[in-house]
């Protein structure tokens, strides 16, 4: 993949695809928020005067550098947002990831950012994206520290592979229920079709915020990977109108809600000697029969037990040590 082009983008793209917050920052500024920039990348927005009732949305983009459609969603949500910024009804930081792999139209520039929310992080720890989580647990920190009840974390990416649910979502388990259904609910309203709860981290970003700071957080998946300025904006007006719903403090709710799936099994890759029975371009949610062979590793056999599991994030090319894959099952 070549760098990213920036010349013939829609200004408000341009400048969050490249962390340019001046446009905004000052907007909300100048309605009277308490506006600051704690990191690179990171703006945050809060009411001049704390309130605990209030709200504190996480919006993360981009921590994959190529995954850029959620970008320009969120780019046109907070351009129109802005016009109005009275209109915020939430404590906000808008977070873009992987400045400098979006920059260079990459995933990522050493190893994926988004295994790097974890306290020990091996042969990873030397890598950027090592640093660069760093800085966002520290901002992140910040931002909840002091924050209201009500928290949340959306980190919106898009898929690299087909599937069957185009749009769905991981949920850690450990979020507080209510505060969970109320995630799941808001998730329907986006448009998403189905929920895996995930009973254990990958070292995600949104894991993070739900284990240590409480947020019913989120890792969405909108729809397909797509180039910066080329995206099919279409697939993601249910979540456009969603996030905009969000940040206005309007709930609407017309019922939809998403198929719910439990985790059935993680298959961690051991050794070089992993094998899997399909290769990373298998759609995810692609239904696996009972006794059927997943993956040996050695000695190991990864066997599916139920009478059904579907196999999600399939990649038998991850560093060993690292999750090559989801098994999941209906929850109902
Ligand atoms: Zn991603």
């Amino acid at each position: 993949m070549s760098a990213a082009s920036f010349g013939a983008l829609p200004e408000s793209v341009r400048a969050l695809a490249q962390a340019d917050f001046g446009d905004i920052a000052r907007r909300f500024t100048d309605a009277g928020f308490t506006v600051g920039l704690p990191a690179r990348g990171v703006l945050t927005v809060k009411a001049a005067r704390p309130d605990a009732a209030r709200a504190s949305v996480l919006v993360s983009v981009g921590v994959h550098g190529d995954e850029t459609g959620p970008i320009e969603m969120v780019a046109h949500v907070l351009d129109a947002l802005a016009r109005t910024p009275e209109a915020l009804a939430v404590d906000l930081m808008l977070c873009v990831g992987n400045i400098d792999a979006i920059a260079a139209g990459k995933r990522f520039i050493d190893a994926d950012l988004n295994r790097m929310f974890r306290v020990q992080r091996g042969d990873l720890a030397g890598t950027f994206e090592a640093g660069r989580a760093d800085s966002l647990i520290s901002a992140t920190r910040d931002f909840f520290e002091g924050s209201g009840p009500a928290r949340w974390h959306l980190d919106l990416h898009t898929a690299i592979r087909a599937s069957r649910y185009p749009k769905f979502a991981i949920v850690p388990e450990l979020i507080e229920p209510a505060a969970r259904g109320r995630l799941i609910q808001w998730l329907g309203q986006a448009g998403i079709e189905a929920v895996i709860m995930n009973p254990a981290s990958a070292g995600t970003y949104s894991w993070w915020t739900a284990e240590q700071h409480g947020a019913a957080g989120s890792t969405v998946e909108l729809g397909r990977i797509g180039t910066l300025g080329q995206n099919d904006l279409s697939q993601f007006l249910d979540a456009s109108n969603a996030l905009d719903g969000l940040l206005r403090g309007h709930a609407a709710f017309d019922g939809r809600m998403p198929l719910v799936f439990n985790t059935a099994q993680s298959i961690t890759k051991l050794s070089d000697a992993f094998k899997m029975s399909f290769g990373r371009a298998t759609e995810n949610f692609t239904p696996l029969k009972k006794g059927e062979v997943i993956a040996t590793d050695g000695d190991t056999v990864y066997t599916v037990k139920h009478d059904e599991e579907l196999v999600v994030f399939p990649n038998p090319d991850v560093r060993v040590g690292l999750r090559a894959g989801i098994m999941v099952v209906r929850a109902d």
